[in-house]
């Protein structure tokens, strides 16, 4: 048996896939539904509000597709909706105005996103070295492609997937797949040139954005009730982790009015790095320590419903990114009833902006009001909006999404020294192998296989 804590994607993707190793289960989570910061909420005067996640990139066809075996696993294959061709569509804002950013090579010489200057720049980059130090986003970015692709394509696709700063993440850990493109090819095109190619020989098909008929809360709803009866238990915090035995472990855990403990070899903490660090206090402090430096940045996102003829622009496609130099608070947009059907009623639109991050940790202080205000302007300013929205809603994370920082690696490292004595004690979540549901899912299967496939008597 396996006590898991955390009833999130990677706690739930954890259980499903040890459950079909044929290992028992037991997940407790604190809140009074599974899904963590995935959560849709579907009674809005008929708009379908995502308060966390609104879709995630599934990768089918490959080694990746770990969503991809969730959702069969769990019989959801007719639920998944995919995001169709509007959803290639991505704008970015230059000069008060949406340019779209561009689909390739043809394209990437008539758009307006880029100087001819910034064009001209990218044809130095293969003859550009590697760095011998770490390197942040920013510095990755500028030293190979120059200023304006880090202004207006990387900075703002940074704030849309961390509402991070390019200038703290390390490239290292937060994008690895850039990384790997300069080490294994010496250059981002001509890396990027060689996978199309590879992807091309062996017919595998790009990546697509993924959710469900009802919202991404169908995932974790949907494997929850896959999973055996008494597998999970939600409104169950734990409160205390301790040794248990020869090689066991305890953990307490309390509900409403109840409380109780879970016995197992193996456990899993599912959890934020503040909540780990909480409950692995006590064993090792240096793992607690490590797990609070991980910052997190706090956002808002917020639905803004509006009549169709409201909304000059023609939201065909995925949303919009705002780069900071535009001087906009808002850091993008999402075209919500866009991308996926049923997410708003006829004749209306839904979009869900964001605000906040770390470049603007005081947005997470301005009261309703004066958000809410603040990024409807924006929106108006960006998309062309007439009026007030007929709906409105407003969702706050004070510690939304981990942040990569430099030495995220090295403190990963120094976090699995300081858990080594632990035996049988794992911790995975979005702080660690990426932030994206997909990545969350991904890193739950390989540890669940880890620890399924561990050799009898020894405590994975
Ligand atoms: C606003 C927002 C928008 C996002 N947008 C996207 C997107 O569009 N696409 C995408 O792919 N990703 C997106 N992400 C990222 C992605 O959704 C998350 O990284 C991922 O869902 C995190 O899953 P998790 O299970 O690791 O953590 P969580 O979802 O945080 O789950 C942790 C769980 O642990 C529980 N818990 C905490 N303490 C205890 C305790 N003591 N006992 C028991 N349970 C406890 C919590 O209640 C929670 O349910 C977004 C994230 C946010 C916040």
């Amino acid at each position: 048996m396996v006590v898991i804590v955390g009833g999130g994607i990677t706690g739930l993707s954890a259980a499903w896939f040890l459950h079909q190793k044929g290992v028992r289960v037991r997940l407790l989570e604190a809140a009074p539904r599974l899904g963590g910061v995935i959560d849709s909420a579907r009674d809005n005067e008929g708009f379908l509000v995502e308060r966390g996640p609104n879709s995630t990139l599934q990768k089918p066809g490959t080694a990746d597709d770990a969503l991809g075996r969730l959702v069969a696993g769990a019989g959801l294959e007719d639920r998944l909706v995919e995001a169709g061709q509007a959803g290639r569509k991505r704008y970015v804002l230059r000069g008060g105005r949406l340019q779209a950013l561009p689909g390739g090579p043809p394209g990437f010489l008539t758009t307006k996103l880029f100087s001819w200057r910034a064009k001209a720049r990218l044809l130095r980059e293969p003859f550009i070295g590697r760095a011998a130090e770490e390197e942040s986003i920013a510095l990755f970015v500028e030293r190979r492609l120059g200023r304006e692709f880090l202004d207006y394509a990387v900075e703002p696709f940074i704030s849309g997937v961390y509402a991070g700063d390019p200038a703290a993440l390390s490239v290292r850990a937060a994008v690895p797949r850039i990384y790997e493109l300069e080490r294994a090819h010496g250059s981002l095109i001509r890396g990027a040139i060689a996978l199309g190619k590879a992807a091309k020989g062996a017919g595998t098909p790009a990546g697509r954005m993924v959710s469900f008929d009802r919202g991404m809360g169908v995932l974790p709803e949907g494997v929850g009730a896959a999973l055996p009866e008494g597998a999970w238990r939600s409104g169950c915090r734990a409160v205390a982790l301790r040794p248990f035995g020869f090689k066991g472990w305890e953990v307490a855990w309390e509900g409403p009015g109840e409380s109780g403990v879970e016995r197992a070899r193996t456990v899993i903490l599912a959890l934020p790095a503040g909540a780990a660090a909480d409950l692995v206090g006590p064993q090792s402090k240096a793992a607690a320590q490590i797990l609070r430096s991980i910052a997190y940045a706090s956002i808002a996102s917020l639905a803004f419903g509006y009549d169709r003829d409201q909304v000059g622009h023609p939201l065909d496609g995925f949303g919009f990114l705002a780069p900071r130099r535009e001087g906009l608070r808002v850091l993008g947009g999402l075209f919500s009833s866009t991308l996926f059907a049923g997410r708003a009623p006829d004749g209306r639109v839904l979009i869900t902006a964001f605000i906040g991050g770390t470049t603007d940790p005081a947005a997470a202080a301005l009261d309703d009001e004066e958000l809410a205000g603040c990024v409807r302007d924006d929106l108006a300013r960006a998309l062309d909006i007439r009026g007030q929205p007929a709906f409105q809603r407003i969702t706050r994370y004070a510690a939304a999404i981990p942040q990569y920082t430099l030495g995220h690696l090295d403190r990963l490292a120094e976090l699995d020294r300081a858990l080594e004595p632990l035996t049988g004690l794992h911790l995975q979540a979005s702080w660690r192998g990426g932030v994206s549901v997909a990545d969350c899912i991904r890193n739950a299967e390989a540890l669940a296989h880890r620890i399924a496939d561990a050799p009898v008597g020894v405590a994975a």
